[in-house]
């Protein structure tokens, strides 16, 4: 039997974190992110405004999602964004032993989709707004929450673009994804592609006189096999990262109805992950060229409306922060958490370091913690975020500037 929608912690001797109702509020929205964000983002607008402060949405085409982005202090002086992604990963197929929106208590540890990555941080942050506005902040501190980040950081880029359109100084930035409090600074980029490919379709007893796509498509995926073999043994390496060289995966393909119809038409996805020394657009430039030489003339010799396109599903940059940055030790003298050096997830940072931010990651929580059934952040993580989010607001009221 598992305990519900209970508000003690379990100890007696110890109140329970003062963000917790609020991040239990957040998870209690299901952001999956297939689905709306705007009930979550009404909520945190209005939150924000009974604080008096205001701030700007930037929506997705369908208007069904939307970013929200908040300044506390002067936007035109350098300050420190406070990133994080509302969208949550499905829990369809998992085996839960809690109600994943129910934001479930147990054993000093919160349990619920995106109590680790990432309401937690959001729900600190929001918490710690009373505290932003109390007094005049010298360095301003940006709110920056984001949609559909987990599927290919696709939403923030807007934000960004509306954040440069109305003047907001490029400053740091903490991507708050649980590190457990360790100071990242960096991830490989990740550019995701969806192939078209199309032929002729025929009956199979007559297949040389048509053109198979899934034939043309599995010469693709060899080739991708090819780079990747060569990438494997001549680099660019970079031993930060595990694995040290740029990465090529396929993960899904369609194609044909029946065995006894040549395909017309094909389509996989594939992604590029590539280390700070490599262009994913090169890599895919070489899959181009292989296309256009060896593949595309034999398809249209026998049918000439053949035709490969490649759609870009999202193209996230990667990070890549030195260690020797200024922000780097400053962001670890206030979280206290040590250093994390590389990841393996990819996040948002790396946009907000391409639009001139001086970024790195850290947040509480873990990442192996999430993604997964009965995910759980401890009271022991959400208190080290709080102290870091208060030393970030004394940090800020203290005058330090951000572009030291
Ligand atoms: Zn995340």
């Amino acid at each position: 039997m598992t305990k519900t929608g209970t508000n003690d912690d379990g100890d007696a001797t110890r109140a329970p974190p003062r963000s917790l109702a609020l991040i239990r509020q957040l998870v209690r929205f299901d952001t999956t992110s297939r689905d709306s964000n705007l009930a979550l983002i009404d909520w945190v607008g209005l939150y924000l405004r009974s604080h008096g402060l205001s701030f700007r949405l930037t929506h997705d085409d369908a208007g069904k999602k939307a970013n929200l982005f908040a300044t506390i202090g002067d936007p035109r002086r350098p300050g420190v964004v406070l990133s994080g992604h509302t969208d949550v990963v499905p829990v369809d197929g998992q085996a839960w032993s809690v109600d994943p929106w129910a934001g479930v208590v147990q054993d000093d540890r919160l349990l619920g989709r995106g109590a680790a990555d990432m309401k937690s941080f959001l729900g600190i942050v929001l918490a710690a707004v009373p505290e932003m506005v109390a007094k005049p902040l010298a360095m301003p501190i940006h709110l920056a929450f984001s949609y559909d980040e987990e599927v290919g950081c696709i939403g923030v880029g807007r934000m960004i673009r509306d954040m440069q359109a109305t003047g907001v100084a490029p400053g740091i930035c903490v991507v708050g994804e649980p590190t457990g409090m360790k100071v990242v600074t960096g991830h490989k980029g990740k550019l995701a592609m969806r192939a078209h490919v199309c032929g002729r379709e025929a009956h199979s007893a007559l297949a040389p006189y048509a053109v198979n796509a899934l034939e043309y498509a599995a010469e693709m995926l060899v080739e991708l096999r090819r780079m990747q073999r060569q990438i494997a043994q001549t680099g660019p390496f970079n031993r930060e990262y595990d694995p040290p060289y740029s990465t090529l995966h396929a993960g899904v393909l369609h194609a044909g109805t029946a065995l006894n119809i040549v395909p017309r038409a094909c389509t996989f996805d594939f992604e590029f992950r590539t280390v700070p020394q490599d262009d994913p657009h090169r890599l895919l430039a070489r899959l181009q060229d292989y296309c256009a030489q060896q593949l595309l003339p034999q398809m249209r010799d026998i049918a000439p409306e053949s035709d490969i396109r490649f759609e870009t599903k999202s193209d996230n940059p990667g990070l890549h922060t030195e260690e020797t940055a200024q922000i780097v030790g400053r962001i670890e003298r206030l979280a206290q958490g040590g250093r994390g050096g590389k990841v393996a997830f990819a996040s948002e940072a790396g946009q907000f370091q391409r639009a001139g931010f001086d970024p790195v990651i850290c947040g509480p929580g873990f990442i192996g913690d999430a993604h997964k059934p009965d995910e759980f952040i401890t009271f022991d993580q959400i208190r080290k975020g709080e102290a870091f989010i208060a030393r970030i607001v004394d940090d800020a009221r203290g005058g330090n500037d951000a572009a030291q």
